[in-house]
């Protein structure tokens, strides 16, 4: 039996052990093996990390904008090449299906491209004679070294959020993969170095909690991206706040699709389908509680159970093209997810399809859980109000639409909301007044592309500058506001009246 064998750190330039005495198991999801050991690193393995970026910061600074964005040019490049590569890589640590890990490739790659065009953004504003002969300027700089920290559910895409933009700001960063799915992130750590990133200028560190606080507590690090689970987010930001960090911590979703009478049901069914049991449920945008409004619930259920009871469920490790839904991340989190559906029976909702009854026969060992359709939820009930992460969606009937706009906002969470409607004037009303961040008219999952930003509301976000576009560009760069004067030398006797130095 080949050695399991145990993620190395990268540290300055180099991939060495980490100094953690502790080491938790990777599993690849589809048949429940042990694929490798992720280190658990503490204050030691972090504090090397942030030394070498504090070494690096300064050179990696001055260098010219255009230089520091002509690697990721580079880097994007070699993604490109390796976009099969690493999809394989994401399908069997994580358990998406091998098009769905080459479609979150795309696009965590356009944020490198992103990050490419970033130095017209960096550009700063002036105002010539703000005051008489008085010239107003601001300037953006980069904060230092950063640290970016993941979750499980999107293993390259979400990292690529972070660290191509900040790095072309000027930081150096150190991200901290999510612990159940390191391997992809190594991957494309080893591609950065290729690209010609100088050494220190990006890390990576392993583990969970202990890894995350001592990310949050270094006195060198400046600023803390997160993105994960709404209780951690939540931790982060306060911890990372009061140690004097900017902090921007998004997380967990409860997303409502609001189906109207007047909607084009095959764009529903398909919307659906692939809102709630795309990447087994494991999106922080998926559509996980359908809001029928009127007399379409009944239609809405029955094509949707009959759509998603065809799709096929099987092992993503194997790079089989013809599957449609893999494995959840772990045994806890399939039995968690299952426990949902015995909620729903103790609650006599009805279950229109029970993703329970789903079984890989050459996986029996995988974290399996088919798609699953709970019907006539009640508003009150923790199908509606969890979030559970999986492929389970909660159906709660109401009668109109202002009835659907209450239940939103009575959701703890804000990230996105959709409406499925041919009526401009319902989806005016949706759009002003839902109480989200992200809102989708007519799509499934209206998840922002790199230029836009990842616009999370209430429980959903912490923090004041969003992740992606524009504002990830100013979460990563801090403005100097300089003032000049130029006066004439007095002996050229050609002072302006009622000059003064001030
Ligand atoms: P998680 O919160 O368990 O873990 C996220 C990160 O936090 C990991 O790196 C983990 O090591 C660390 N962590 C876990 N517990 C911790 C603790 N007690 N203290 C400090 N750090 C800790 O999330 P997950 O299960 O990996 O990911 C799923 C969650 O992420 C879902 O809630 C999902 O909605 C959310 N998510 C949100 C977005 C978004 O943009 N809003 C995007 C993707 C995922």
């Amino acid at each position: 039996m080949a050695a399991i064998p145990t993620c190395k750190c990268l540290i300055a330039g180099q991939w060495t052990d980490a100094r953690a005495e502790r080491a938790e198991d990777v599993f690849n999801p589809s048949t429940g093996e042990v694929i490798a050991k992720v280190p658990l690193c503490g204050e030691a393995d972090v504090d090397r990390a942030a030394k070498a970026g504090l070494a690096a910061f300064d050179k990696w600074s001055e260098t010219p904008a255009v230089e520091r964005a002509r690697v990721m040019f580079r880097y994007r490049d070699l993604l490109l090449k390796h976009t099969d590569e690493i999809a394989k890589i994401i399908s069997r640590e994580h358990g998406k299906t091998f098009g769905e890990a080459r479609a979150s490739m795309q696009r965590g790659i356009e944020m490198v491209e992103f990050a490419c065009g970033l130095p017209s953004l960096l550009v700063g504003e002036t105002i010539e004679n703000l005051a008489t002969n008085v010239d107003c300027e601001t300037v953006r700089h980069p904060l230092g070294v950063v640290a970016g920290i993941t979750p499980f559910n999107f293993p390259a895409m979400v990292p690529l959020w972070m660290y191509p933009p900040a790095i072309v700001c000027g930081n150096c960063f150190i991200l901290k993969p999510s612990e159940r799915v390191p391997l992809s992130a190594m991957r494309m750590g080893e591609l950065l170095l290729e690209s010609g990133l100088p050494e220190g200028v990006f890390s990576i560190v392993h583990g969970g909690k202990d890894c995350v606080n001592a990310l949050l507590t270094h006195p060198d690090i400046r600023a803390i991206s997160f993105v994960g689970s709404t209780n951690v987010a939540k931790h982060v930001y306060t911890t990372g706040t009061a140690h004097g960090k900017r902090v921007q911590a998004n997380g967990g979703a409860k997303n409502h699709v609001i189906i109207m009478p007047d909607a084009d049901m095959e764009s529903v069914v398909e919307g659906l389908k692939h809102a709630a049991f795309g990447c087994a449920g494991e999106r922080c945008m998926a559509g996980s509680l359908a809001v029928p409004v009127g007399n379409v619930a009944d239609e809405v259920v029955k094509q949707l159970a009959v759509a998603a009871g065809k799709m096929r469920v099987g092992r993503t490790d194997t790079g089989a093209t013809d599957i449609d839904m893999g494995p959840v991340i772990t045994r806890q989190h399939m039995e968690r997810v299952r426990g949902y559906v015995e909620v729903a029976e103790r609650e006599k909702a009805s279950i229109a399809l029970d993703g329970r009854k789903v079984h890989v026969a050459d996986a029996p060992n995988g974290f399996f859980v088919g798609p699953t359709i709970i019907d006539n939820v009640r508003p009150e009930s923790p199908l509606v109000k969890d979030e559970i992460f999986g492929p389970v969606l909660s159906v709660a009937r109401v009668n109109s639409l202002d009835e659907a706009l209450a239940l939103g906002k009575r959701c703890e969470f804000g990230n996105g909301a959709v409406i499925f409607t041919q009526s401009g004037r319902s989806a005016r009303e949706f759009k002003h007044r839902f109480n989200a961040g992200m809102i989708g008219v007519n799509i499934g999952v209206p998840a922002p592309m790199a230029w836009f930003p990842f616009t999370g509301w209430n429980a959903s976000f912490f923090g004041d500058l969003h992740i992606q576009g524009r504002e990830g560009m100013m979460f990563y760069t801090q403005q100097k506001m300089v003032m000049t004067r130029w006066p004439a030398p007095p002996s050229a006797g050609k002072r302006e009246p009622g000059w003064k130095p001030h």
